[in-house]
């Protein structure tokens, strides 16, 4: 593949401006095998893992191939009875648990005080209810609430927030993947990137990012952005990779969310707080889950650097049953350390307000 990379050196940490930085190795990309070489850097001071050299803005795109996970048309909905007795639970849920006052006219079990009983009997499937939001990011209602998706890809997770009522706007740099969520749902998703789109002050009452923060070249100027059109009563929720997890201290090279170059900035409780910081934004909230998806994959990456195979990318997401027994080891142990309090989850998730 002929290309021709612009790269741009860091001289000082992308977060908090430090210089006390260790350099830790050479990676390239091993998702898609796009040529190039970049380093992986620490910042001693808050901690945060960025790329250096990195590429600069313009030649990051050709990093983000067609068939990039996010930019597929996804699978909207099914139909059928289970779906629909699915949502009439999930209904009743928000309405019973949630308080989604938008929820009152919708099929869900009545009179309230089953629903009620209703939605705690079903505990296990609050978190489908709460269409797989972390219960510590998931919005509360707001009458007539106004959403920012950033970063939205073909905007699975922007239906999503406009299912729960929100008047939902998202912003994606792709063209193409942006136009599969305005074609085929009607969403809409605007082209570019957030400094490009001059919202109003105070506007959004809730403005969600996941997994778009480790994207950026400049986080502390798009989140000072993000608190210019933030409502002041409003909130920001983050999901991002989370460098302090097991799965890192496990795999480490080979832990897959490092996804060289897409990845150039990667956050751990202390960076994030450092952003929060530097933005003057309040981090109300930092909560963290486990993924075994990237344990078996990060376990792919392994085997494939301990043969020396430098020809095969992306994942097969074929294991055996041994595999299978220690990734499930693996995750079970992450959950542990999570519930003793550990920094130790794949994913991190931060709440912050103005
Ligand atoms: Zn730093």
């Amino acid at each position: 593949m002929d290309i021709d990379i612009k790269y741009e050196t860091m001289h000082a940490c992308p977060v908090c401006g430090s210089k006390n930085t260790k350099f830790l190795f050479t990676n390239t990309d091993r998702m898609h095998g796009i040529p190039g070489e970049f380093g992986l850097n620490q910042c001693k001071d808050c901690n945060a893992f960025y790329l250096s050299p990195r590429p600069r803005p313009k030649s990051l795109a050709m990093y983000y191939p067609d068939d990039y996970p996010s930019h597929q048309t996804p699978d909207w909905e099914s139909s059928g009875f289970l779906r629909d007795l699915r949502e009439v639970l999930r209904h009743t849920v928000l309405y019973e648990l949630y308080h989604y006052k938008n929820y009152k006219d919708k099929p869900r079990i009545k009179p309230s005080i089953i629903g009620k009983i209703m939605a705690y009997i079903v505990f296990p499937f609050w978190w489908r209810a709460r269409c797989s939001i972390p219960k510590s990011i998931f919005p509360h209602y707001i009458h007539d609430g106004k959403a920012l998706d950033i970063g939205c890809g073909t905007g699975s997770f922007l239906l999503i927030l406009k299912k729960l009522g929100f008047e939902a706007t998202g912003i994606e740099p792709s063209e193409k993947a942006g136009s599969i969520g305005r074609k085929n749902v009607g969403l809409d998703i605007k082209t570019g990137n957030l400094l490009e789109h001059k919202f109003p002050n105070n506007y959004f009452n809730l403005i969600t990012m996941n997994h778009v923060l480790e994207h950026v070249h400049n986080p502390v100027e798009v989140l000072l952005e993000v608190k210019r059109i933030l409502h002041p009563d409003g909130m920001i929720t983050i999901r991002t990779p989370n460098m302090d997890s097991f799965g890192y201290k496990r795999f480490g090279k080979n832990w897959v969310p490092i996804d060289t170059p897409r990845h150039l900035i990667i956050y751990s409780r202390q960076s994030i707080a450092e952003l929060a910081g530097k933005t003057g934004l309040k981090l109300e909230r930092f909560t963290m889950s486990h993924a075994i998806n990237v344990l078996y994959r990060s376990l792919e990456y392994q085997m494939r650097d301990k043969e020396g195979n430098n020809k095969d990318f992306g994942f097969t997401d074929r294991y055996t049953i041994f595999q299978k027994l220690l990734i499930n080891a693996l995750d079970l142990y992450e959950r542990m350390l999570i519930l003793s309090g550990k920094d130790a989850g794949e994913e991190l998730q931060a709440v912050l307000t103005k």
